[in-house]
């Protein structure tokens, strides 16, 4: 089955313009997990905007598996701060229930926070609640933009890991945008590697590895040299 499928004839942000994307198509089966790579500028968070309805102004198509909403998780947690932590979650649920959103927030480790403001948490804290928020409703399909820059290691090694549980424990289908090769190869079952101007797909890879994976442990280090020394240009988008 399909988890996620677009197909972009083409993709600018001015009739005048150069294309931003395509003709670039991608296709997740379902409960997936791929890694889309690119360098900066490439096209990545429009073609998750573009994949969740946001921006429609292209040409091409986009299914995603249940017709529900994506879940969407953002590089900054995107809370509202005159809301607690609790509404913040249930912000997202058309029918709210206290006790899921409570189960959610004790699954991410945050018993303690329902009541409390974004401000009164720490960076990390503030991610577990933008995760929780982002699997309450249980997306079929999951769209994260680099959800982890800016965080210190540890924590965005923990956040990875919480990530990972949750994957594995409701299975949507996931496209995650990074830029860090590491870090997908830690996460992917397979990763797609774009080049620019306009976007396309040059490379893409599957990551046979168990898991968990060790972002820093061998498997993971070797598999990116290996990529590297075979293509040393992969992470400016040229093979
Ligand atoms: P990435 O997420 O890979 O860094 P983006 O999708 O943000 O790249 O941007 C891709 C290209 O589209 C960039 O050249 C960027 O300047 C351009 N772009 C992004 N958003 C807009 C916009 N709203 N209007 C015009 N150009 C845009
Ligand atoms: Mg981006």
């Amino acid at each position: 089955m399909t988890g996620l499928s677009i197909e972009v004839q083409e993709k600018r942000f001015d009739a005048l313009a150069a294309p931003v994307i395509g003709p670039l198509s991608l296709s997740l089966a379902e409960g997936e997990f791929v890694c889309l790579i690119g360098p900066s500028g490439s096209g990545k968070s429009t073609l998750l905007s573009m994949i969740a309805g946001l921006d429609r102004q292209w040409q091409g198509r986009v299914s995603l598996a249940g017709d529900a909403p994506p879940g969407f998780l953002f590089q900054e947690p995107r809370l509202m701060p005159w809301l607690t932590v609790a509404d913040n979650i249930e912000l997202v649920c058309a029918e709210p229930s206290r006790p899921r959103t409570l189960a959610m927030l004790d699954r991410v480790g945050l018993s303690d926070a329902a009541g409390r403001f974004p401000s009164e948490l720490s960076g990390g804290m503030q991610r577990r609640v933008a995760v929780a928020r982002a699997f309450i409703n249980r997306p079929p399909v999951l769209l994260l933009d680099e959800p982890f820059v800016s965080l210190d290691a540890p924590a965005a090694n923990q956040l990875r890991r919480l990530l990972e549980s949750l994957w594995l424990e409701y299975k949507p289908t996931v496209l995650f945008v990074t830029h860090d090769l590491a870090e997908a190869i830690a996460m992917g079952d397979r990763l797609v590697f774009l080049g620019r101007d306009p976007a396309h797909i040059i490379k893409q890879l599957r990551v046979d590895l168990p898991r968990p994976r060790e972002l820093t442990g061998t498997a993971v280090t070797a598999c990116l040299q290996a990529l590297l020394g075979e293509h040393p240009d992969l992470l400016s988008g040229r093979l």
